[in-house]
């Protein structure tokens, strides 16, 4: 409410806001919505949501499973092993640009025993209340095709290797209390009959739940412009700092002035972070999907209809049932700002498709990069050179999980309330 924010004051319609976001993907739309419930006159800028914006082709999974930051040991040595695999699910390509080095070398500093045992209560805490938070955003008028899903995961493992790799994770997340089921073969099939992917057992994580992203995104975007939020096409070019604080920002040639401006410009964010003072250590993680269509699926109409979000653990791939689809996705590649499609890459994504649908080989990929922070937890807080500028990025393979709360938490820093959650562990600066 307005009395939550005594600096702002009703508006007309200059151009002057409370806040402006830099960004319109899951993180920058989460941030309106919750910003445009205290109140605040808002305005999002971004210059291709449905174009390069990493939310809305992804996996749709929400996924408090995920307790294992992306920094954990064996990447960098998996890395090193997939180098020259061409269908390897990571793959890191040698560069001597100075941003990656740095981020490469504070990556692989974090892949320790330590750092997973320090981020696993923290992503933890983070996914269950962002889930809660989603279900209630849900639960509003516009919002029932976004296809959430309450149904679970299904972690699936083939291999001996991949089954100790999932035992091992069982075993952390029970200890973090979340709820785990040790499946064998048959057991898994009786939770998801349709499966025809190569599998041995899997773990089931019953509470992680499903979204079509892009339905996702465009429900909450007409929802944040019937509160009253504006949305403008538009290209920040820069960020027009006076003293220890921003008072407007440039895009296409304009100047727009704000009391706070909220940087969710997914991996791009540095790019304006840099100006201001600090060099955030964000890369670019790029990942595929194919999206078939269910009438692809359908060929055996005695055949069950695929239901429960899947991840292929052996290759590192993800099945999600979506409205109308289905969705299968993978890779990670850090390769700089490379949007071109390496169809190697896509070809273990397209032969698990194979498995389900017909006319996989007609479907166009899809590519996104994900903000990926090096130790595996997203940026969210106040820049120490400018205290009126917050970023809320880095959230790397769980953006869609860590949305809503991450739009909570703006909203309460801008608004001066102590946040829902410790927010120590996201500081721009740690
Ligand atoms: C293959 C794949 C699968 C994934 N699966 C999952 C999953 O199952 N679950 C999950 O939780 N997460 C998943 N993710 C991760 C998730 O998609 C991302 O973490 C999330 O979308 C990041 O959202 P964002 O809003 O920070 O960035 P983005 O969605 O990239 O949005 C950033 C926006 O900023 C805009 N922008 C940038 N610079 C400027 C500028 N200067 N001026 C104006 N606009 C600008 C861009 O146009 C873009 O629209 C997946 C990602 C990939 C690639």
């Amino acid at each position: 409410m307005l009395t939550d924010f005594p600096s702002f004051k009703a508006r007309g319609m200059s151009n002057k806001f409370d806040v402006v976001i830099v960004g319109g993907g899951i993180i920058g739309l989460s941030c309106a919505h919750y910003l445009q419930k205290d109140g605040a006159r808002v305005l999002v800028i971004d210059r291709g949501r449905y174009t390069e914006a990493a939310s809305t082709g992804n996996a749709g999974m929400i996924v408090p499973s995920h307790i294992i930051p992306l920094s954990a040991p064996g990447v960098i040595a998996n890395g090193i092993k997939w180098l020259m695999n061409p269908e390897s699910p990571l793959y890191i390509k040698p560069s001597t640009d100075r941003h990656f080095m740095k981020w490469l070398w504070l990556f692989q500093k974090h892949c320790t025993p330590a750092h997973v045992r320090y981020a696993a209560p923290i992503l933890r805490d983070l996914s269950l209340s962002s889930s809660e938070l989603l279900t209630e955003i849900c639960a509003l008028p516009g919002f029932a095709d976004v296809g959430l899903r309450h149904d679970g995961l299904l972690m699936l493992h083939n291999s001996d290797k991949t089954a100790r790799a999932n035992e091992e994770l069982a075993d952390m997340a029970q200890e973090a209390g979340l709820e785990v089921d040790r499946l064998d073969r048959e057991g898994t099939l009786e939770v998801e009959p349709a499966l025809k992917t190569q599998i041995s057992g899997s773990v089931f994580f019953r509470q992680d739940t499903s979204i079509h992203p892009e339905l996702l995104l465009r429900a909450l975007e007409t929802h944040v412009r019937a509160g009253g939020v504006e949305i403008r096409d538009g290209e920040v070019t820069s960020m027009n700092a006076s003293g220890r604080a921003v008072s407007s920002v440039t895009a296409d040639g304009e100047e727009i002035r704000a009391d706070h401006f909220v940087l969710a410009a997914g991996s791009w964010t540095p790019h304006l972070t840099r100006s201001l003072g600090l060099n955030l250590p964000v890369q670019p993680a790029k990942g595929y999907s194919v999206t078939v269509p269910l009438e692809n699926c359908d060929s055996d109409a005695d055949a069950p209809r695929f239901k429960i979000p899947c991840v292929v653990t052996d290759e590192k791939l993800t099945i999600t049932p979506m409205p109308g689809c289905i969705r299968f996705g993978g890779t990670l590649s850090l390769e700089g700002f490379d949007s071109s499609i390496d169809e190697r890459r896509v070809r273990p994504i397209r032969r698990q498709a194979a498995l389900y649908c017909s006319n996989v080989d007609d479907i166009q990929t899809w590519s996104g990069f994900r903000p990926a922070s090096p130790d595996g937890l997203p940026y969210i807080g106040s820049l120490p050179k400018a205290g009126n500028v917050f970023v809320a990025t880095g959230h790397g393979m769980m953006g869609v999980t860590h949305g809503p709360i991450t739009g909570r938490l703006v909203a309460e820093m801008i608004a001066g309330r102590t946040p829902s959650l410790n927010a120590e562990p996201f500081r721009a600066n740690r």
